[in-house]
Protein backbone atom coordinates (compact mmCIF):
# COMPACT_ATOMS: atom_id res chain seq x y z
CA UNK A 1 0.00 0.00 0.00
CA UNK A 2 1.21 3.52 -1.08
CA UNK A 3 0.51 6.34 1.24
CA UNK A 4 -0.16 10.05 0.47
CA UNK A 5 2.02 12.56 2.29
CA UNK A 6 -1.17 14.86 2.99
CA UNK A 7 -1.57 11.65 5.54
CA UNK A 8 1.47 13.04 7.42
CA UNK A 9 0.21 16.26 8.69
CA UNK A 10 3.31 18.09 7.71
CA UNK A 11 3.26 21.87 8.33
CA UNK A 12 1.63 23.98 5.77
CA UNK A 13 4.75 25.23 4.06
CA UNK A 14 6.66 21.78 4.05
CA UNK A 15 3.52 19.74 2.58
CA UNK A 16 3.56 23.18 0.02
CA UNK A 17 6.88 22.54 -1.28
CA UNK A 18 5.67 19.00 -1.30
CA UNK A 19 3.58 19.31 -3.92
CA UNK A 20 5.39 21.74 -5.75
CA UNK A 21 7.70 19.02 -6.66
CA UNK A 22 5.20 17.44 -7.69
CA UNK A 23 5.49 13.86 -5.06
CA UNK A 24 2.27 12.34 -4.77
CA UNK A 25 2.91 8.99 -2.94
CA UNK A 26 5.39 8.07 -0.73
CA UNK A 27 8.39 5.75 -1.39
CA UNK A 28 8.87 2.41 0.51
CA UNK A 29 11.76 4.27 2.50
CA UNK A 30 9.92 7.38 3.21
CA UNK A 31 6.52 5.59 4.51
CA UNK A 32 8.68 3.52 7.26
CA UNK A 33 10.76 6.02 8.26
CA UNK A 34 9.02 9.81 8.13
CA UNK A 35 6.98 8.41 11.41
CA UNK A 36 9.62 7.01 12.60
CA UNK A 37 11.93 9.87 12.41
CA UNK A 38 8.67 11.64 13.38
CA UNK A 39 8.32 10.27 16.76
CA UNK A 40 12.29 11.20 17.53
CA UNK A 41 13.33 7.69 17.38
CA UNK A 42 17.16 6.83 15.72
CA UNK A 43 16.99 4.77 12.29
CA UNK A 44 19.23 2.58 10.82
CA UNK A 45 18.37 2.85 7.15
CA UNK A 46 19.29 0.67 4.06
CA UNK A 47 18.65 2.19 1.46
CA UNK A 48 20.78 3.61 -1.43
CA UNK A 49 20.63 7.07 -3.51
CA UNK A 50 17.52 7.42 -5.68
CA UNK A 51 15.02 5.58 -3.44
CA UNK A 52 13.69 8.88 -2.34
CA UNK A 53 15.86 8.70 1.17
CA UNK A 54 17.06 12.28 1.33
CA UNK A 55 12.92 13.15 1.71
CA UNK A 56 12.73 10.62 4.05
CA UNK A 57 14.76 11.78 7.03
CA UNK A 58 14.82 15.79 5.49
CA UNK A 59 10.92 16.25 5.82
CA UNK A 60 10.60 14.49 9.40
CA UNK A 61 13.46 16.79 10.29
CA UNK A 62 12.60 19.95 8.88
CA UNK A 63 9.08 18.95 10.77
CA UNK A 64 10.84 18.82 13.84
CA UNK A 65 12.45 22.06 13.16
CA UNK A 66 9.48 23.95 12.80
CA UNK A 67 9.11 24.34 16.82
CA UNK A 68 12.57 26.52 16.18
CA UNK A 69 11.27 28.48 12.75
CA UNK A 70 11.93 32.21 13.77
CA UNK A 71 12.38 35.51 10.92
CA UNK A 72 15.13 37.01 13.27
CA UNK A 73 17.98 38.15 11.25
CA UNK A 74 20.62 37.49 14.53
CA UNK A 75 22.58 34.69 13.52
CA UNK A 76 22.21 33.29 16.91
CA UNK A 77 18.73 32.51 16.64
CA UNK A 78 19.64 30.15 13.88
CA UNK A 79 22.16 27.65 15.19
CA UNK A 80 22.64 24.35 13.85
CA UNK A 81 20.04 22.03 14.47
CA UNK A 82 20.89 19.33 11.98
CA UNK A 83 24.08 17.85 10.11
CA UNK A 84 24.13 15.25 7.41
CA UNK A 85 27.21 14.20 6.55
CA UNK A 86 27.73 12.73 2.85
CA UNK A 87 30.78 11.08 1.52
CA UNK A 88 31.19 13.15 -1.96
CA UNK A 89 30.87 16.34 -2.98
CA UNK A 90 28.48 15.71 -5.61
CA UNK A 91 26.07 13.97 -2.81
CA UNK A 92 26.01 16.57 -0.65
CA UNK A 93 25.68 19.23 -2.83
CA UNK A 94 22.54 17.67 -4.48
CA UNK A 95 21.12 16.29 -0.69
CA UNK A 96 21.62 19.99 0.28
CA UNK A 97 19.54 21.28 -2.76
CA UNK A 98 16.54 19.04 -1.97
CA UNK A 99 16.46 19.96 1.62
CA UNK A 100 16.77 23.86 0.25
CA UNK A 101 13.63 22.99 -1.81
CA UNK A 102 11.59 21.37 1.04
CA UNK A 103 12.90 23.97 3.59
CA UNK A 104 12.01 27.17 0.75
CA UNK A 105 8.95 28.43 2.30
CA UNK A 106 9.81 27.76 6.04
CA UNK A 107 12.54 30.31 7.13
CA UNK A 108 14.72 27.11 7.77
CA UNK A 109 17.84 27.79 6.59
CA UNK A 110 20.53 25.27 5.24
CA UNK A 111 23.38 25.72 3.27
CA UNK A 112 26.12 22.94 2.31
CA UNK A 113 29.87 22.93 2.73
CA UNK A 114 32.48 20.52 0.89
CA UNK A 115 36.21 20.32 -0.12
CA UNK A 116 37.82 21.52 -3.27
CA UNK A 117 36.18 24.82 -2.85
CA UNK A 118 37.29 28.89 -1.72
CA UNK A 119 36.04 28.01 2.39
CA UNK A 120 35.43 32.03 2.50
CA UNK A 121 31.65 31.87 0.61
CA UNK A 122 30.93 29.09 3.05
CA UNK A 123 31.82 30.40 6.05
CA UNK A 124 29.89 33.59 5.38
CA UNK A 125 27.40 31.27 4.94
CA UNK A 126 27.28 29.59 8.23
CA UNK A 127 28.26 32.70 10.41
CA UNK A 128 24.88 34.05 8.75
CA UNK A 129 23.54 31.09 10.76
CA UNK A 130 21.70 27.96 9.53
CA UNK A 131 19.21 25.43 10.82
CA UNK A 132 20.69 22.50 8.56
CA UNK A 133 24.28 22.04 7.76
CA UNK A 134 25.18 19.40 5.07
CA UNK A 135 28.76 18.65 4.73
CA UNK A 136 31.72 16.43 3.71
CA UNK A 137 33.64 15.47 6.72
CA UNK A 138 36.65 16.32 5.55
CA UNK A 139 35.67 20.42 5.16
CA UNK A 140 33.33 20.22 8.12
CA UNK A 141 36.42 19.63 10.47
CA UNK A 142 38.20 22.68 8.42
CA UNK A 143 35.13 24.67 10.10
CA UNK A 144 35.39 23.77 12.89
CA UNK A 145 38.86 24.16 13.47
CA UNK A 146 38.64 27.61 11.75
CA UNK A 147 35.22 28.10 14.42
CA UNK A 148 32.74 28.49 11.63
CA UNK A 149 30.49 25.89 12.55
CA UNK A 150 29.64 25.32 16.27
CA UNK A 151 27.91 22.25 16.42
CA UNK A 152 26.77 22.36 19.92
CA UNK A 153 23.25 23.16 19.34
CA UNK A 154 23.23 20.00 17.16
CA UNK A 155 20.01 17.67 17.68
CA UNK A 156 19.95 15.79 14.67
CA UNK A 157 22.49 13.65 12.87
CA UNK A 158 22.10 11.97 9.42
CA UNK A 159 25.18 9.96 8.54
CA UNK A 160 24.24 9.24 4.74
CA UNK A 161 25.69 6.59 2.75
CA UNK A 162 27.36 5.43 5.43
CA UNK A 163 28.94 2.56 3.99
CA UNK A 164 30.98 5.09 1.58
CA UNK A 165 31.85 6.98 4.21
CA UNK A 166 34.13 4.38 5.81
CA UNK A 167 35.46 3.10 2.35
CA UNK A 168 36.94 6.23 2.12
CA UNK A 169 38.43 5.98 5.14
CA UNK A 170 36.41 8.78 6.88
CA UNK A 171 35.86 7.41 10.15
CA UNK A 172 37.93 8.84 12.08
CA UNK A 173 36.42 12.12 11.03
CA UNK A 174 33.16 11.19 11.67
CA UNK A 175 34.52 9.89 15.15
CA UNK A 176 35.92 13.67 15.64
CA UNK A 177 32.93 15.18 14.41
CA UNK A 178 30.94 12.90 16.56
CA UNK A 179 32.40 13.95 19.86
CA UNK A 180 31.62 17.59 19.14
CA UNK A 181 27.95 16.75 18.98
CA UNK A 182 25.68 16.97 22.01
CA UNK A 183 24.86 13.02 23.27
CA UNK A 184 21.33 13.76 23.45
CA UNK A 185 20.50 13.77 20.10
CA UNK A 186 18.53 12.00 17.82
CA UNK A 187 20.95 10.13 15.07
CA UNK A 188 19.94 8.62 11.58
CA UNK A 189 22.21 6.04 9.43
CA UNK A 190 21.90 5.20 5.54
CA UNK A 191 23.75 2.86 4.16
CA UNK A 192 23.43 0.32 0.99
CA UNK A 193 24.69 -2.70 2.89
CA UNK A 194 24.60 -3.51 6.61
CA UNK A 195 28.22 -4.58 6.69
CA UNK A 196 29.78 -5.96 9.97
CA UNK A 197 31.58 -2.07 10.17
CA UNK A 198 28.50 -0.45 9.52
CA UNK A 199 27.07 -2.38 12.68
CA UNK A 200 29.69 -1.64 14.75
CA UNK A 201 29.38 2.06 13.61
CA UNK A 202 25.83 2.13 14.46
CA UNK A 203 25.97 0.24 17.89
CA UNK A 204 28.82 3.31 18.92
CA UNK A 205 26.62 5.73 17.92
CA UNK A 206 22.46 5.02 17.92
CA UNK A 207 20.39 4.41 20.64
CA UNK A 208 17.70 1.63 19.68
CA UNK A 209 17.59 2.53 16.32
CA UNK A 210 14.79 0.91 14.32
CA UNK A 211 16.52 -1.34 11.51
CA UNK A 212 14.12 -0.27 8.10
CA UNK A 213 15.32 -1.66 4.91
CA UNK A 214 14.25 -1.58 1.51
CA UNK A 215 13.47 -4.27 -0.67
CA UNK A 216 14.51 -2.65 -4.12
CA UNK A 217 18.41 -2.56 -3.55
CA UNK A 218 19.90 -5.46 -5.16
CA UNK A 219 17.40 -5.92 -8.35
CA UNK A 220 18.15 -4.69 -11.44
CA UNK A 221 16.24 -2.96 -14.07
CA UNK A 222 14.92 -5.15 -16.23
CA UNK A 223 15.23 -2.90 -19.22
CA UNK A 224 18.95 -3.30 -18.79
CA UNK A 225 20.77 -5.53 -21.26
CA UNK A 226 23.47 -7.42 -19.60
CA UNK A 227 26.25 -9.21 -21.24
CA UNK A 228 29.32 -10.69 -19.43
CA UNK A 229 31.95 -10.93 -21.50
CA UNK A 230 35.19 -13.70 -20.88
CA UNK A 231 37.95 -11.50 -22.32
CA UNK A 232 41.62 -11.66 -21.16
CA UNK A 233 42.85 -8.85 -18.98
CA UNK A 234 45.22 -7.69 -21.80
CA UNK A 235 42.49 -7.58 -24.41
CA UNK A 236 39.81 -5.55 -22.31
CA UNK A 237 40.49 -2.32 -24.29
CA UNK A 238 40.31 -4.26 -27.50
CA UNK A 239 37.26 -5.81 -26.16
CA UNK A 240 36.06 -2.09 -25.37
CA UNK A 241 36.45 -0.60 -28.78
CA UNK A 242 35.08 -3.64 -30.10
CA UNK A 243 31.79 -3.64 -28.56
CA UNK A 244 31.04 0.09 -29.08
CA UNK A 245 31.97 -0.16 -32.66
CA UNK A 246 29.79 -2.90 -33.47
CA UNK A 247 26.62 -1.50 -31.38
CA UNK A 248 27.01 1.83 -33.10
CA UNK A 249 27.57 3.41 -29.71
CA UNK A 250 29.03 6.63 -28.74
CA UNK A 251 28.62 7.53 -25.10
CA UNK A 252 29.54 5.26 -22.13
CA UNK A 253 30.38 5.37 -18.65
CA UNK A 254 33.49 2.95 -18.14
CA UNK A 255 34.31 1.99 -14.69
CA UNK A 256 36.90 0.50 -13.09
CA UNK A 257 37.77 -0.15 -9.82
CA UNK A 258 41.25 1.65 -8.66
CA UNK A 259 42.05 5.54 -9.11
CA UNK A 260 45.27 4.81 -10.52
CA UNK A 261 43.63 2.24 -13.13
CA UNK A 262 41.21 4.94 -14.28
CA UNK A 263 43.99 7.27 -15.32
CA UNK A 264 45.62 4.83 -17.01
CA UNK A 265 42.91 3.71 -18.56
CA UNK A 266 41.37 7.23 -19.90
CA UNK A 267 45.00 7.78 -21.07
CA UNK A 268 45.27 5.00 -23.26
CA UNK A 269 41.62 5.17 -24.58
CA UNK A 270 42.76 8.80 -25.33
CA UNK A 271 45.25 7.96 -27.54
CA UNK A 272 43.54 5.49 -29.30
CA UNK A 273 41.25 7.76 -30.48
CA UNK A 274 38.58 7.85 -28.01
CA UNK A 275 37.62 10.79 -26.60
CA UNK A 276 38.00 10.06 -23.06
CA UNK A 277 37.93 11.55 -19.16
CA UNK A 278 38.52 10.11 -16.26
CA UNK A 279 36.44 11.17 -12.91
CA UNK A 280 38.29 9.78 -9.76
CA UNK A 281 38.35 11.13 -6.59
CA UNK A 282 41.56 12.60 -6.15
CA UNK A 283 40.16 15.06 -9.13
CA UNK A 284 39.20 18.36 -8.21
CA UNK A 285 35.66 19.64 -7.82
CA UNK A 286 36.32 22.10 -11.03
CA UNK A 287 37.59 18.95 -13.30
CA UNK A 288 34.90 16.53 -12.03
CA UNK A 289 32.30 19.26 -12.68
CA UNK A 290 33.93 20.14 -16.00
CA UNK A 291 34.38 16.38 -17.20
CA UNK A 292 30.63 15.81 -16.02
CA UNK A 293 29.59 18.82 -18.66
CA UNK A 294 31.66 17.50 -21.56
CA UNK A 295 30.32 14.09 -20.94
CA UNK A 296 26.49 15.66 -21.37
CA UNK A 297 27.36 18.28 -23.81
CA UNK A 298 28.85 15.31 -26.05
CA UNK A 299 31.95 16.80 -26.14
CA UNK A 300 33.30 13.26 -24.27
CA UNK A 301 32.41 10.24 -25.27
CA UNK A 302 33.57 7.73 -22.53
CA UNK A 303 33.81 8.48 -18.70
CA UNK A 304 36.36 6.31 -16.96
CA UNK A 305 35.16 6.59 -13.67
CA UNK A 306 35.52 4.75 -10.04
CA UNK A 307 32.90 3.75 -8.02
CA UNK A 308 33.48 6.33 -5.51
CA UNK A 309 33.42 9.41 -8.12
CA UNK A 310 30.60 8.02 -10.04
CA UNK A 311 28.21 7.48 -6.76
CA UNK A 312 25.32 9.98 -7.13
CA UNK A 313 26.15 11.87 -10.24
CA UNK A 314 23.18 13.09 -11.67
CA UNK A 315 23.30 11.96 -14.74
CA UNK A 316 20.75 9.78 -16.12
CA UNK A 317 20.18 7.50 -19.51
CA UNK A 318 23.59 7.07 -20.02
CA UNK A 319 23.64 4.62 -23.25
CA UNK A 320 26.34 1.88 -21.85
CA UNK A 321 27.61 1.19 -18.55
CA UNK A 322 31.07 -1.19 -19.28
CA UNK A 323 32.83 -3.10 -16.44
CA UNK A 324 36.07 -2.87 -17.42
CA UNK A 325 36.75 -4.23 -14.14
CA UNK A 326 34.45 -6.55 -12.00
CA UNK A 327 33.38 -4.45 -9.21
CA UNK A 328 35.00 -6.08 -5.76
CA UNK A 329 31.84 -5.25 -4.57
CA UNK A 330 28.67 -6.95 -6.04
CA UNK A 331 26.25 -4.07 -4.84
CA UNK A 332 28.31 -1.84 -6.74
CA UNK A 333 27.63 -3.93 -10.26
CA UNK A 334 23.94 -2.87 -9.23
CA UNK A 335 24.99 0.90 -8.84
CA UNK A 336 27.04 1.13 -11.57
CA UNK A 337 24.50 -0.48 -13.99
CA UNK A 338 21.77 1.74 -12.80
CA UNK A 339 23.27 4.37 -14.53
CA UNK A 340 21.20 2.58 -17.57
CA UNK A 341 17.87 2.12 -18.70
CA UNK A 342 16.58 4.28 -16.43
CA UNK A 343 13.05 5.37 -16.34
CA UNK A 344 12.03 2.92 -18.65
CA UNK A 345 14.66 3.39 -21.04
CA UNK A 346 16.71 0.65 -22.28
CA UNK A 347 19.91 0.12 -21.52
CA UNK A 348 23.66 -1.85 -21.95
CA UNK A 349 25.29 -3.25 -19.39
CA UNK A 350 28.46 -4.69 -20.40
CA UNK A 351 30.77 -6.54 -18.06
CA UNK A 352 34.59 -8.01 -19.26
CA UNK A 353 35.68 -11.06 -16.83
CA UNK A 354 39.00 -11.80 -16.53
CA UNK A 355 39.53 -15.37 -15.68
CA UNK A 356 40.47 -14.42 -12.21
CA UNK A 357 37.32 -12.25 -11.52
CA UNK A 358 35.08 -15.79 -11.73
CA UNK A 359 34.30 -15.58 -8.07
CA UNK A 360 33.31 -11.84 -8.29
CA UNK A 361 30.64 -12.51 -11.21
CA UNK A 362 29.55 -15.15 -8.51
CA UNK A 363 29.32 -12.94 -5.98
CA UNK A 364 26.97 -11.04 -8.48
CA UNK A 365 25.20 -14.01 -10.11
CA UNK A 366 24.48 -14.45 -6.18
CA UNK A 367 22.90 -11.02 -4.98
CA UNK A 368 21.11 -10.43 -8.79
CA UNK A 369 19.65 -13.80 -8.38
CA UNK A 370 20.69 -14.23 -11.88
CA UNK A 371 22.24 -17.05 -13.56
CA UNK A 372 25.08 -15.23 -15.67
CA UNK A 373 26.08 -16.97 -19.01
CA UNK A 374 29.76 -15.43 -19.83
CA UNK A 375 29.87 -15.42 -23.39
CA UNK A 376 32.63 -15.44 -25.51
CA UNK A 377 33.40 -12.09 -27.47
CA UNK A 378 34.91 -12.24 -31.17
CA UNK A 379 37.56 -9.75 -32.65
CA UNK A 380 36.10 -8.32 -36.05
CA UNK A 381 40.25 -8.35 -36.73
CA UNK A 382 40.88 -11.82 -35.35
CA UNK A 383 38.35 -13.39 -38.55
CA UNK A 384 40.47 -15.12 -41.10
CA UNK A 385 39.49 -14.55 -44.63
CA UNK A 386 39.04 -17.93 -45.53
CA UNK A 387 37.57 -20.09 -43.79
CA UNK A 388 39.62 -22.79 -41.69
CA UNK A 389 42.48 -20.68 -41.53
CA UNK A 390 44.74 -19.45 -38.76
CA UNK A 391 42.04 -18.27 -36.54
CA UNK A 392 40.08 -21.56 -36.64
CA UNK A 393 39.48 -22.94 -33.15
CA UNK A 394 38.82 -26.41 -33.74
CA UNK A 395 35.09 -27.05 -33.29
CA UNK A 396 33.67 -23.71 -34.67
CA UNK A 397 33.01 -25.01 -38.08
CA UNK A 398 32.65 -21.03 -39.18
CA UNK A 399 36.70 -20.62 -38.79
CA UNK A 400 35.45 -17.86 -36.34
CA UNK A 401 37.99 -17.61 -33.53
CA UNK A 402 35.91 -17.35 -29.79
CA UNK A 403 37.34 -15.36 -27.67
CA UNK A 404 37.60 -16.76 -24.33
CA UNK A 405 39.49 -16.86 -21.30
CA UNK A 406 40.52 -19.59 -18.40
CA UNK A 407 38.87 -22.96 -18.36
CA UNK A 408 38.26 -22.92 -22.16
CA UNK A 409 36.17 -25.58 -22.49
CA UNK A 410 33.40 -23.71 -20.12
CA UNK A 411 33.39 -20.77 -22.25
CA UNK A 412 33.09 -21.80 -25.68
CA UNK A 413 30.07 -21.54 -27.41
CA UNK A 414 27.97 -23.84 -29.58
CA UNK A 415 27.28 -22.36 -33.06
CA UNK A 416 23.74 -23.10 -32.71
CA UNK A 417 23.49 -21.44 -29.45
CA UNK A 418 25.14 -18.62 -30.55
CA UNK A 419 22.67 -18.33 -33.52
CA UNK A 420 20.00 -18.56 -31.29
CA UNK A 421 21.24 -15.33 -29.74
CA UNK A 422 22.16 -13.59 -32.84
CA UNK A 423 18.42 -13.76 -33.55
CA UNK A 424 17.40 -12.21 -30.26
CA UNK A 425 17.41 -8.62 -30.27
CA UNK A 426 19.11 -8.43 -26.48
CA UNK A 427 19.52 -10.88 -23.96
CA UNK A 428 17.01 -9.38 -20.73
CA UNK A 429 18.00 -10.51 -17.46
CA UNK A 430 15.54 -12.70 -15.67
CA UNK A 431 16.29 -10.55 -12.21
CA UNK A 432 13.83 -10.37 -9.44
CA UNK A 433 11.00 -8.32 -10.57
CA UNK A 434 10.05 -5.78 -7.78
CA UNK A 435 7.56 -3.18 -9.34
CA UNK A 436 9.10 0.16 -7.07
CA UNK A 437 12.45 -0.77 -8.72
CA UNK A 438 11.10 -0.70 -12.57
CA UNK A 439 8.86 1.83 -12.42
CA UNK A 440 9.56 4.07 -9.51
CA UNK A 441 7.49 6.86 -8.62
CA UNK A 442 5.77 6.44 -11.94
CA UNK A 443 2.98 5.38 -10.21
CA UNK A 444 0.33 8.06 -10.70
CA UNK A 445 2.11 9.94 -13.50
CA UNK A 446 0.21 9.96 -16.80
CA UNK A 447 1.49 7.41 -19.75
CA UNK A 448 4.09 9.54 -21.38
CA UNK A 449 5.09 11.95 -18.98
CA UNK A 450 8.40 11.87 -17.23
CA UNK A 451 8.92 10.98 -13.66
CA UNK A 452 8.80 13.17 -11.14
CA UNK A 453 12.45 13.39 -10.58
CA UNK A 454 13.43 14.37 -14.13
CA UNK A 455 10.15 16.56 -14.56
CA UNK A 456 11.50 20.02 -15.16
CA UNK A 457 10.94 21.56 -11.71
CA UNK A 458 14.85 21.68 -10.75
CA UNK A 459 16.11 25.07 -10.76
CA UNK A 460 17.90 26.00 -14.37
CA UNK A 461 21.03 25.65 -12.34
CA UNK A 462 20.59 22.05 -11.21
CA UNK A 463 18.95 21.39 -14.48
CA UNK A 464 22.29 22.31 -16.55
CA UNK A 465 23.77 20.03 -13.81
CA UNK A 466 25.47 22.30 -11.72
CA UNK A 467 24.00 23.41 -8.60
CA UNK A 468 23.57 26.87 -7.70
CA UNK A 469 26.41 25.80 -4.53
CA UNK A 470 29.26 25.02 -7.08
CA UNK A 471 30.37 28.36 -8.41
CA UNK A 472 32.63 27.55 -11.32
CA UNK A 473 35.45 28.79 -11.92
CA UNK A 474 35.64 31.00 -15.00
CA UNK A 475 37.52 28.81 -17.50
CA UNK A 476 34.94 26.38 -16.69
CA UNK A 477 32.10 28.75 -16.58
CA UNK A 478 32.34 29.65 -19.75
CA UNK A 479 31.98 25.75 -20.70
CA UNK A 480 29.03 25.73 -18.27
CA UNK A 481 27.29 28.52 -20.10
CA UNK A 482 26.45 30.08 -16.52
CA UNK A 483 27.51 33.39 -15.03
CA UNK A 484 30.37 33.16 -13.01
P1 LIG B 1 16.91 10.49 -3.44
O1 LIG B 1 16.89 9.01 -3.32
O2 LIG B 1 16.55 11.16 -2.16
O3 LIG B 1 18.18 11.00 -4.04
O4 LIG B 1 15.72 10.90 -4.43
C1 LIG B 1 15.74 10.58 -5.79
C2 LIG B 1 14.79 11.47 -6.59
O5 LIG B 1 13.44 11.12 -6.34
C3 LIG B 1 14.91 12.97 -6.28
O6 LIG B 1 14.97 13.66 -7.50
C4 LIG B 1 13.64 13.30 -5.54
O7 LIG B 1 13.22 14.61 -5.81
C5 LIG B 1 12.65 12.28 -6.08
N1 LIG B 1 11.64 11.86 -5.09
C6 LIG B 1 11.84 11.62 -3.78
N2 LIG B 1 10.69 11.25 -3.20
C7 LIG B 1 9.74 11.24 -4.15
C8 LIG B 1 8.34 10.94 -4.16
N3 LIG B 1 7.70 10.55 -3.07
N4 LIG B 1 7.69 11.07 -5.32
C9 LIG B 1 8.34 11.47 -6.42
N5 LIG B 1 9.64 11.75 -6.49
C10 LIG B 1 10.35 11.64 -5.37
Amino acid sequence: MTSSFSNLSLAEPLARAVAEMGYETMTPIQEQAIPVVLQGKDVMGAAQTGTGKTAAFALPLLQRMMKHENASTSPARHPVRALVLLPTRELADQVAEQVRLYAKYTNLRSTVVFGGMDMKPQTLELKKGVEVLVATPGRLLDHIEAKNAVLNQVEYVVLDEADRMLDIGFLPDLQRILSYLPKQRITLLFSATFSPEIKRLASSYLQDPVTIEVARSNATASTVEQHFYAVNADDKRRALHQVLKSRGMKQAFVFVNSKLGCARLARSLEREGLKTTALHGDKSQDERLKALEAFKSGEVDLLVCTDVAARGLDIKDVPAVFNFDVPFNAEDYVHRIGRTGRAGASGLAVSFVASSDQRLVADIEKLIKTKIDLEPLEFEEDRPRAPGGAGDQGGNNDGRRMYREGAEGEHRERPERRERREHLPHRQAAAPRDPFFDQPYEVNAAPGTAPAWEADTKSASSRSGISSNIKPKKKVAALFKTPS
